[in-house]
């Protein structure tokens, strides 16, 4: 499934945004891993959270050799799963693509992947992630 309508995702992100906050929800850290970049200046973009970011990125070192990775966390995050949530939401309204193709390093479907253009990169995607503090 690629990127949904705005009027979807807009409801999505309401009726998310709604639900209670849980107690198994705990802190963790939010991330962005650049996987690569287009020949048209997209970047590929996957973002995740975890409760263990050491673990989580020897993970993806030994799930898929690309080795061009680059990273950015914030960590400390509260209700991690929440925020992952609605941050996924919220990317997916300012993005390209959402695409569901396999990866060309190891051939098998990632999830939670996103396509930005550099335009986006800098007046959508980095306002909300500054806005996770
Ligand atoms: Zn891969």
């Amino acid at each position: 499934m690629s990127r949904r309508p705005n009027n979807i995702l807009r409801r999505l992100f309401n009726r998310r945004r709604r639900r209670p906050t849980s107690a198994a929800d705990g802190t963790g850290a939010i991330y962005i891993i650049r996987e690569r970049v287009l020949a048209n200046g997209c970047w590929v973009l996957k973002i995740g959270m975890t409760k263990n970011l050491g673990r989580r990125m020897k993970e993806h070192r030994r799930n898929c050799p690309n080795l061009n990775r680059r990273l950015w966390r914030f960590k400390g995050v509260g209700f991690r799963r929440r925020v992952e949530a609605l941050f996924h939401l919220a990317v997916e309204s300012i993005c390209v693509d959402r695409p569901r193709t396999s990866c060309p390093f190891c051939h098998r479907r990632h999830l939670e992947i996103f396509v930005l253009t550099p335009h986006q990169i800098l007046n959508g995607l980095l306002p909300l992630f500054a806005r996770l503090s």
